[in-house]
């Protein structure tokens, strides 16, 4: 199975991870509500502090100046009881008590007044003392007069005096204090209204302030509130979508299943699970980019999507792994129905980055009640079944089938054994030799890996070539095969066979990795084989994975002396027109060709018309898979030169092969042995 490489983060994941704009608005919004709201706190008690202070200033002066001023008028009245009162009063001591109280009146008087100039005052009041001290200079003398006019007991004149000038005049002093009263109130007033009006001000700032913070904290939590549910929605969609093709993913998709088989248990209904993985993708990927594969991908999904109804699910998991469930059907046929046509729209062309692209893909059924009665079973079945039809040869379908889970199970335990297999030495060569029709010599031989696995013995590439290409270990086995042919030819050379060829096959992977051209190099060297000895056999496919690489990189093995092959010529997809641009020496007929030669016009004009392309090209021809005398005498006639094939031998270990290197196979050959001398050579 095969992987688009890591993981790319989304779009909508990257604004996630991004230090968002939206936190540092948020921060910011908290911090100047924080500020706001110690600033209101601050400037409000500041102004509350300011207006209380006024307001008791206003209040303590008042209050003293109402007191002194009162203390004043007091005294100023006690005065004119006094003197109302000298006049009626013969006993000396309570007289003398009288003046003493007189005076006394008098310094309290004066007291207060003093006390009362010192105070803040305004110049009214400041006026209104000063005729009170003008009126109080008129008044002193003639309160003086009058003390005395009784002390030398004129008490009448006292009396008169008293009545006519004394008490008009303190009268005018207390109503000169009055108006010093009323006019202190006045100020008082004016001072706690100034006074009020800063506690309004402070308390309109308070509300003004603490009403924008609230505004603004208002807004912060909305939008603390948005951005959170902003967060949780795209977290939900990230976690249940896949962000390249925005497929539900796996636990969507699992979710969804289960939900499908509930309602299919209801109805009595089947529910197909199709594992749908793309054939080569990871070529696509490697030759044409991640792009390009990513963008393959979304092609697939779109219509895969478009295939099936909008009830059933389609999702990706992962890689080039999709799944689709079809549910709420009767039959197993409807089932098919939509797989068929899921084949036919994978298999459609592609347009993608300016090219057109094949794509086809590999489809694995489960049926639910069939095939497993939960999700998990179901999926892992049709993966089973996947890895089935992909095995036998791609872009096919394959229903479940319980014996599968067996076989899935041997090949797990076979690729540990091929683990193993590497570290034991386990695999080796056999050589296979390719005659010379006209000579009846062996002139090459092609070496074939084989496995010898302790319990099963010996087991051919088609086991195990694919797990070591998939694993990449063929990279390694490669070499060391190389390294062992090249020894082994050296060898017969040394023998005295020096014109013997040896033909090896190199796949895909070995072809593009890095390490091909210093490893042939050094098989070459180590073993002393002459460059012209070696052969080495790719396919069709290295050329169309990316044609100019391909020719370049075949140049370069050229350049070493060595001979290159195509194997398994016609059947790839490389038509006989892009044959001119294959840099190579030799071409090998593919044996599928060969196999009906005597009964297949076709393929006998196929063969002849690769012939002759071959002739004007240059190129040596090799026909494979020879099985029949037949089929060798109609390769002969057509004019095949060196055929290689069961009928001629198996492939077989290297001292074996020792002595077939002195055989000559043209009595074989002779028209004499056929089994059947009428051939149908067109
Ligand atoms: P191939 O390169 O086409 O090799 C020829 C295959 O045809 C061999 O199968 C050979 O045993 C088989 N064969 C030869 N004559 C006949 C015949 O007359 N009739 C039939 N039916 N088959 C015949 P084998 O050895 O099983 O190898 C299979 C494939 O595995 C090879 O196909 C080749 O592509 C690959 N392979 C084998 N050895 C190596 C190796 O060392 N490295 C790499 N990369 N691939 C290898
Ligand atoms: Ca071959
Ligand atoms: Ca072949």
């Amino acid at each position: 199975m095969q992987h688009t490489g890591p993981d790319k983060i989304s779009p909508a994941m990257r604004r996630l991870v991004r230090p968002a704009a939206w936190k540092i608005a948020l921060l910011a919004g908290f911090v100047t509500q924080l500020l706001l709201l110690i600033f209101v706190t601050a400037i409000g008690l500041q102004q509350l502090e300011v207006a209380t202070d006024k307001l008791n200033q206003v209040v303590d002066i008042h209050m003293r100046k109402q007191i002194l001023t009162t203390t004043m008028v007091v005294n100023a009245r006690e005065r004119i009881i006094v003197i109302l009162t000298l006049p009626k009063i013969s006993d000396p001591v309570e007289r003398d008590n009288l003046l003493n109280q007189f005076s006394d009146n008098g310094s309290a008087f004066a007291t207060a007044r003093q006390a009362l100039l010192k105070m803040p005052l305004s110049t009214r009041e400041q006026g209104l003392l000063t005729r009170q001290g003008q009126l109080t200079g008129i008044a002193q003398p003639i309160q003086l007069q009058v003390i005395d006019l009784i002390s030398a007991d004129f008490t009448a004149a006292a009396e008169e005096l008293i009545l006519t000038k004394a008490i008009p005049m303190q009268n005018e002093v207390v109503s000169a204090l009055s108006q010093l009263d009323a006019e202190a109130q006045k100020v008082a007033r004016e001072a706690s209204g100034k006074a009020r009006e800063d506690h309004l001000r402070a308390r309109q700032w308070m509300f003004l302030l603490s009403g924008t913070a609230l505004f603004i904290g208002f807004f912060v939590a909305v939008f603390v509130f948005l951005y959170a549910s902003r967060v949780d929605r795209e977290r939900e969609r990230l976690s249940t979508e896949d962000p390249l093709t925005g497929l539900p993913n796996r636990m969507l998709f699992m979710d969804r299943l289960e939900q499908s088989l509930m309602r299919a248990e209801r109805h009595q209904t089947l529910v197909g699970v199709m594992f749908i993985d793309l054939d080569r993708f990871k070529r696509v990927n490697d030759t044409l980019g991640h792009a390009s594969g990513d963008k393959l991908i979304c092609e697939v999904a779109k219509r895969l999507r478009a295939t099936i109804r909008a009830e059933d699910i389609v999702a990706r998991l992962g890689g080039d792994e999709f799944v689709v469930v079809v549910g709420d059907v009767t039959a197993i046929k409807h089932i098919l129905q939509v797989v068929e046509k899921m084949l036919a729209a994978v298999e459609a062309p592609y347009q993608i980055a300016g090219r057109e692209l094949f794509s086809s893909c590999s489809i694995g059924i489960s049926v639910f009640p069939h095939d497993g009665d939960d999700s998990g079973d179901l999926l892992k079945h049709a993966d089973t079944a996947m890895y089935h039809a992909k095995s036998s040869g791609r872009n096919r379908f394959q229903l479940y089938d319980p014996a599968m889970n067996a076989m899935a199970e041997e090949r797990l335990q076979l690729e540990t054994d091929l683990h193993y297999a590497l570290e034991r030495n386990e695999l080796f060569l056999h050589y296979q030799p390719q005659v010379n029709l006209n000579t009846g010599r062996l002139h090459a031989v092609e070496a074939l890996v084989r496995w010898s696995h302790p319990q099963k013995g010996l087991l051919s590439p088609a086991v195990f070539l694919e797990m070591l290409e998939e694993t990449g270990q063929i990279v390694s086995v490669g070499r060391k095969l190389l390294e062992t042919a090249c020894h082994q030819t050296a060898g017969w050379h040394a023998a005295g066979y020096t014109h013997l060829e040896i033909a090896v096959n190199v796949s895909s992977k070995e072809f593009w990795h890095e390490g091909l051209i210093p490893g042939v190099q050094n098989a070459l060297a180590q073993s002393g084989l002459p460059p012209h000895a070696l052969q080495l056999e790719l396919t069709e496919g290295i050329f169309m994975e990316n044609m100019d690489a391909a020719v370049k990189r075949v140049h370069e093995l050229k350049a070493l002396g060595i001979s290159v092959s195509v194997d398994d010529f016609g059947t790839g997809f490389s038509s006989l027109a892009h044959l001119k641009r294959f840099p190579i020496d030799v071409l090998k007929i593919d044996r599928y060709f060969v196999k009906d030669v005597q009964h297949d016009p076709v393929n006998v004009a196929l063969i002849r018309s690769i012939l002759s392309l071959s002739q004007d090209l240059k190129l040596e021809n090799v026909a494979e898979g020879i099985e029949t005398q037949e089929q060798l005498a109609c390769l002969h006639k057509l004019g095949c030169k060196i055929v290689q094939g069961y009928f001629i031998s198996r492939p077989v270990p290297a001292e074996q092969l020792t002595t077939l290197l002195d055989h000559d196979w043209l009595p074989a050959f002779s028209p004499a042995q056929h089994a059947h001398p009428k051939l149908t050579v067109i």
